[in-house]
């Protein structure tokens, strides 16, 4: 009889668990705790929405769209694609949701998304982002409160050091069209040199040879025409007042001239927090505004400016996260005791207390699995304890043993229900608990 394979996971897929999963969730809540700072609402899109959403936002010559996206029919006939980015969504729940009405919305939102892309170190086929956007809003105050935020996640994940915000901007609608101009006389004198991507390149969008990482464009690249020359006085002054609002708020930017975006309604701002310490996936964080896109849905001329961060990528940048601390395992000792045990642990539970119950193999077994579990106290009960009404406290890390009566048990929980307010403020459980039983210190 033929054996059956155990199923594979998918390439460029991940199961996320153990150390990872922590860190995963540590940029997760972090960034939770800091939108709810700046009065960011959360938002929840679907996972795939009607291809013409990523088609006609993200632009059929882009990687993304040319390469990148897992497009199916349903069994209805319609085309659908996984999302490989959050903006275009978020932009078509805010026209097909009447959204205008809250303008202007700072919203975040996460979760995975997906690109048909080479897995490698940093690079997946479902990743997840973290995602940040104010939609409604033209004031170049909105590019500072992103950029703000941003910043203050990367310091709060402490992952700021060796972390650079390039920044640029590629003016208005006037100056762009101006510089678009200007670039392509450039390269069209350069053609002999240019790679085959970039020959490309210049007929569908010329501005990606700014940043083309082939080195037979790096020099024609850089000796291309800075925007500058071509700003338009408002284009300027945008600019202006992104710098100095970033400037004022204490956030470190450089500017990277040769920063683009390939797209015609992405307008002003564009940046990239990057790093070396991810080998060539080093762009953790980037973003920008694109005024015109909602136009470019069907929608009414609207502006719009946020940036997306991938999840994996901050994890694999965070301090090895401490392993979960648990306070007390409850220990029954025999099946008489079971009862009891359960009792035990469901009001250490109730009261804010991190319990768990060893409950497989012999007693040695269950005392070392407390042990490995790196828990403060165990609790042993058993037929004996039982029948003098006093359960075993042991301290696992002093070895210390002593008998507690039951009756302290449900006060110690009451106890420590009532000092969640100290919780709050910083106080460790072990030493709440140390105070309720009475037991001296032993931190
Ligand atoms: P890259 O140049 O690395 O392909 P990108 O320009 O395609 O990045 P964006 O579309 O700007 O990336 O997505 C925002 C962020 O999402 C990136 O800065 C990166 O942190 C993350 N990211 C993008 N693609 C992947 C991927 N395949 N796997 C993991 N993270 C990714
Ligand atoms: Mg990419």
């Amino acid at each position: 009889m033929a054996k059956t394979e155990t199923p594979r996971r998918i390439r460029g897929t991940q199961d996320i668990f153990g150390d990872e999963q922590r860190r995963f969730a540590h940029v997760l809540s972090t960034f939770e705790r800091v939108r709810a700072l700046y009065c960011f609402q959360r938002v929840d899109i679907p996972v795939f929405e009607s291809t013409a959403v990523f088609a006609r936002s993200l632009g059929e010559t882009t990687d993304v769209v040319s390469k990148e996206m897992y497009t199916f029919e349903d069994r209805g006939g319609d085309s659908l694609t996984l999302r490989p980015e959050f903006t275009a969504g978020i932009a078509r729940a805010y026209l097909t949701e009447g959204w205008q009405q809250f303008a202007p919305m700072k919203l975040t939102t996460s979760g995975p998304v997906f690109r048909y892309e080479r897995p490698q170190k940093g690079r997946f086929r479902q990743f997840h982002q973290i995602d940040a956007e104010v939609i409604g809003a033209a004031e170049p105050a909105a590019d500072v409160e992103l950029l703000v935020l941003a910043d203050q996640l990367l310091r709060e994940l402490g992952i700021s050091e060796g972390v650079t915000l390039q920044l640029n901007t590629l003016g208005d609608a006037a100056t762009r069209d101006a510089w678009r101009e200007a670039l392509v006389a450039h390269f069209e004198a350069h053609r002999g040199e240019l790679s085959e991507d970039s020959l490309t390149r210049l007929e569908k969008n010329p501005m990606r040879i700014l940043d083309s990482k082939d080195p037979r464009d790096r020099p024609i690249a850089d000796s291309a025409p800075d925007i500058d020359a071509y700003l338009t006085d408002e284009a300027r002054a945008f600019f202006e007042a992104v710098t100095a609002g970033l400037d004022a708020a204490g956030v470190a930017w450089e500017r990277n001239a040769r920063l683009v975006r390939g797209l015609d309604y992405y307008r002003h701002t564009a940046f990239e927090f990057v790093t070396d310490r991810l080998g060539s996936q080093g762009t953790v964080l980037a973003g920008g505004r694109y005024d015109g896109l909602i136009g470019s849905l069907g929608g009414p001329e609207t502006a719009g400016v946020g940036w997306a961060a991938g999840v994996e990528r901050l994890a694999m940048l965070l301090e090895e996260p401490a392993a979960p601390e648990i306070e007390i395992v409850v220990v029954p000792a025999d099946p008489t005791a079971w009862d009891v045990a359960n009792a035990l642990v469901a009001g250490f539970r109730r009261a804010g207390i991190v319990t768990d119950m060893a409950y497989k193999g012999n007693l040695k077994r269950r005392l070392s699995k407390a042990d490995a579990q790196n828990a403060y106290m165990a609790i042993i009960v058993g037929e004996k304890e039982i029948e003098k009404q006093a359960y075993t406290l042991k301290l696992l890390r002093t070895g210390g043993q002593l008998a507690i009566p039951v009756g302290r048990f449900a006060a110690v929980q009451g106890l420590v229900r009532e000092t969640a307010w100290r919780r709050d403020k910083g106080a460790s459980v072990r030493t709440i608990l140390t105070e309720a039983f009475g037991i001296g210190v032993d931190e």
